[in-house]
């Protein structure tokens, strides 16, 4: 299983990573990582790099669950931190955004396994020490 490894030290680098990772994902992303490790970060540089939207307007879906952006070719982010039960984890119609060819990015997903598609990416963030952050990729594919 391929996968590429980074290390950032501030938040700016995490978008500027995400910018330049952003040509090479699609589909279902998962970014996998403790409560402010930077996965939000991580999403405003994947959808500015995508030129869907400026890193400024992205911020995290925690209450609203899942954002939109960009119209044609839209990107959708979607964090299930409040979610507990995978029926309600359904009824937010996830499979019809997984069956698009939309690119998904999911925050809080590998909690529901049995929700997700094999076929996926996913994007590990571990914070190193001070404000450094390992970041994996790696493609299941
Ligand atoms: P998550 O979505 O994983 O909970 P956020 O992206 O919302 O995390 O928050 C990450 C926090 O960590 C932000 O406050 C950001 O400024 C800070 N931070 C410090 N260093 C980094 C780094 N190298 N990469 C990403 N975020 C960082
Ligand atoms: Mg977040």
């Amino acid at each position: 299983m391929p996968s590429q490894t980074f290390q950032t030290h501030s938040e700016e680098e995490t978008i500027a990573l995400g910018r330049d990772l952003a040509p090479q994902l699609h589909g279902v992303v998962l970014l996998i990582g403790n409560l402010g490790a930077g996965k939000t970060t991580m999403t405003k540089g994947i959808v500015e790099g995508l030129g869907v939207a400026l890193a400024d307007a992205v911020s995290s879906p925690t209450f609203t669950l899942v954002h939109q952006y960009g119209g044609d070719h839209p990107v959708y982010h979607v964090d299930l931190y409040r979610l507990d039960e995978e029926r309600q984890v359904e009824s937010l119609g996830l499979n019809d955004l997984f069956a698009t060819d939309s690119l998904v990015l999911l925050e809080w997903a590998e909690r529901f396994p049995a929700l997700l598609p094999a076929q996926r990416t996913e994007i590990r963030i571990r914070a190193l020490a001070d404000d450094s952050r390992e970041i994996v990729l790696t493609c299941q594919d």
